[in-house]
């Protein structure tokens, strides 16, 4: 599922051989140890010093551990450093917490079975993982077969190499941006906005509504209930009245901002964005639908598309097509269905599939 943040992870099934199983198994239990170890020496150290062990030094140490114990440098080096990072980011969790009153425990020892992943930190040709041969070639460990089955769009910046407890392997790819270069396809999508989700494009893949939003919506409550309690024309009450407006604003920008990068998404991905020109003046007058639709923000959304794509030199495509969520995508006959009806059943050809991707796949059709 897309998520436009600054990483978005992929998560692609990898199928390494019995020997490399056995050495990324052998990794598994060798960072699990360093990970437990630097715990405790942070751990020591604070009880010793009062002072927490910075990461720098615990690098050192870890060198100097690699000496004693020469089975560490069987690990690819990136591999065991980011070992390092996790027990940093454990810490400041718990001092977070701490901090904010809370009673967090200690961070956990890692038992057996419960260190599950390894970080290649750097992605790229000569750094630690990179693709080679269609195949994910990883340092120290070799080429290993890994199912592609989708596009990754933007530059793979890390790679995390997971065992679940299915016993499979997994290949997670952080990527961080979308390349400068646009996509070379001039894929066609039809693009179908919703509440519950912001969009559906006609290859099923979904863009959901941004989080942040829902979260913000608590505070904007309790900000407004803030400002209900203050007295009239109270200086309080102007404090209440701007601390929600703060509010207010952020979350604005925060939409927008998720608006400005999911178009820039789509115009990379496609040529081609084929949506349904919504009067959209016109369905705010439907109180019910009012507040969904605004918060949606289609019409930025629509008006972002059509400057990037032709900035870009690609086409946003805003066809009249009424009944487009009722119609069917396969065989084209008309297939009643009210809001609540989430699936399309195409009684005529049989077709059964997302009312919303299939109003995307119908949208799609209406230019050639
Ligand atoms: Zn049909």
């Amino acid at each position: 599922m897309y998520n436009p943040k600054e990483h978005r992870n992929y998560k692609f099934r990898i199928y390494p051989t019995k020997t490399q199983a056995e050495t990324l198994t052998n990794w598994l239990t060798l960072c699990r140890l360093c990970y437990n170890a630097a715990l405790a020496d942070r751990k020591n150290h604070y009880l010793r010093n009062k002072a927490s062990l910075t990461r720098t030094k615990q690098q050192t140490i870890l060198k100097l551990d690699k000496d004693k114990h020469p089975q560490l440098k069987e690990v690819h080096s990136q591999v065991l450093q980011e070992v390092l990072l996790r027990v940093e980011k454990a810490y400041q969790a718990f001092f977070r917490r701490v901090k904010a009153g809370e009673n967090p425990g200690y961070p956990r020892y890692k038992g057996m079975g419960q260190y599950n992943s390894l970080t290649y930190t750097q992605f790229g040709e000569g750094l630690g993982a990179c693709f080679k041969e269609e195949k994910l070639a990883l340092a120290k460990i070799g080429l290993v077969k890994i199912k592609l089955h989708r596009e990754i769009p933007g530059k793979v910046k890390t790679c995390i190499i997971k065992r679940e407890t299915t016993g499979k392997w997994y290949a997670v790819l952080s990527v961080e941006e979308y390349p400068v270069l646009y996509s070379p396809n001039w894929k066609k999508t039809g693009l179908d906005v919703g509440i519950e989700k912001l969009a559906t494009l006609s290859d099923g893949e979904q863009i959901p509504n941004p989080k942040p939003i829902q979260k913000s919506e608590k505070k904007v409550k309790c900000a407004q209930r803030d400002l209900s309690r203050k007295k009239k024309g109270s200086k309080n009450r102007d404090k209440a009245r701007q601390r929600l407006a703060k509010i207010h604003e952020r979350i604005r920008h925060q939409r927008q901002d998720y608006l400005h990068k999911t178009a820039n998404y789509l115009v990379w991905k496609y040529g081609k964005i084929v949506a349904e020109d919504l009067q959209i003046q016109n369905m705010l007058k439907n109180h019910h639908l009012a507040k969904s639709i605004a918060d949606a923000g289609w019409g930025y959304l629509f008006s972002m598309l059509s400057y990037k794509a032709e900035s870009a030199g690609r086409e946003f495509i805003r066809v009249i097509a009424h009944g487009s969520s009722q119609e069917c995508s396969q065989c084209g006959a008309i297939v009643k269905k009210d809001l609540a009806e989430r699936v399309h059943r195409c009684p005529h050809c049989g077709l059964v599939l997302d009312r919303d991707h299939n109003a995307a796949k119908v949208l799609e059709k209406r230019v050639s």
